[in-house]
């Protein structure tokens, strides 16, 4: 089984204040998934961001910060907005992914996720499992979640990725997002940026400079984060360049792919 994330960068204009999606993007990496699964069956999960959708309404309502009992009304109607934009992108997704003829179903994780503290403790992945048993391709998305000592919280697309791999024993964990993998500094605003074949340690960073982009649940470095736990668990990762023309399809196939490798060890 392949647990692939498409990112919020490339599925959307991260950078407009209004929910953009980049249809042209999402065309081409949904005919790329598709070309693959006809290719060879594969058991195969789909994560995607946020992005353009989610950051803006998240950091408006502060979700994931403590507040005022008397602000509890405004909070929840806020954690609805979220969710409700975020189902919008997902939409979206899911509508390309199935115009290609992929049995794409959605798996919402403010439906039967909940956390402590902005992690995931709670998620029973039976009905994940069911779905990709009977050849579904299960589609789930940063998204907002219950938790038990915030009350709400956002989950990101990338801590979603670390409990599916964490639970579902995926043979591949794929990530693609808008650079080519890791670097030592953001490589958007250094042309001197080193890459990372391979990258095991957060020491291996000059900057823990998130992200570009109005990102609200780490970008880069919240990313690696996450990997490198993974990487603990011994389930390696790699960071992609989903903008490459036939990268996503590639990776999928399981061939050479520019990117970057989080493991841990040589
Ligand atoms: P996505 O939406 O695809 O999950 P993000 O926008 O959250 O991705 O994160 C990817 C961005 O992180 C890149 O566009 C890049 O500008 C930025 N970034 C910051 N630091 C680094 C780094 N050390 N290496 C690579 N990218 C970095």
């Amino acid at each position: 089984m392949i647990i692939l994330k498409i990112g919020g960068s490339i599925l959307t204009n991260k950078d407009s204040k209004t929910s953009e999606v980049d249809a042209a993007s999402l065309k081409r990496i949904a005919s790329e998934i598709k070309r693959s699964l006809d290719n060879s069956d594969k058991e195969l999960v789909i994560v995607h961001g946020a992005g353009s959708f989610g950051h803006p309404p998240a950091k408006k309502h502060r979700i994931g910060e403590e507040f005022e009992e008397s602000e509890y009304p405004q909070k929840r109607l806020g954690f609805c907005e979220i969710q409700n934009e975020v189902k919008k992108l997902n939409m979206f997704i899911c509508e390309a992914l199935i115009e290609e003829g992929i049995p794409a179903i959605a798996v919402p994780a403010s439906g039967f996720i909940t956390a402590t503290d902005k992690r995931i403790t709670n998620g029973n992945l039976d009905l994940f499992k069911k779905y990709l048993s009977k050849g579904f391709v299960p589609v789930i998305y940063g998204d907002v979640v219950l938790d038990d000592d915030l009350e709400f919280c956002v989950i990101s697309g990338d801590q979603l990725i670390q409990y599916l791999a964490k639970n579902l024993n995926p043979s591949q964990v794929i990530l693609g997002t808008d650079v080519d993998g890791v670097y030592n500094k953001n490589p958007k605003t250094h042309d001197d940026a080193i890459f990372f074949d391979k990258f095991t340690s957060l020491k291996d960073l000059d900057t823990l400079e998130g992200t570009t982009n109005v990102d609200v649940t780490g970008g880069m470095v919240g990313k690696i984060k996450e990997l490198l736990y993974l990487a603990d668990l011994g389930i390696e990762s790699k960071i992609i360049n989903a903008e490459v023309e036939d990268n996503i399809f590639k990776v999928l196939e399981d061939k050479e792919v520019k990117g970057t490798v989080i493991s841990r060890g040589n």
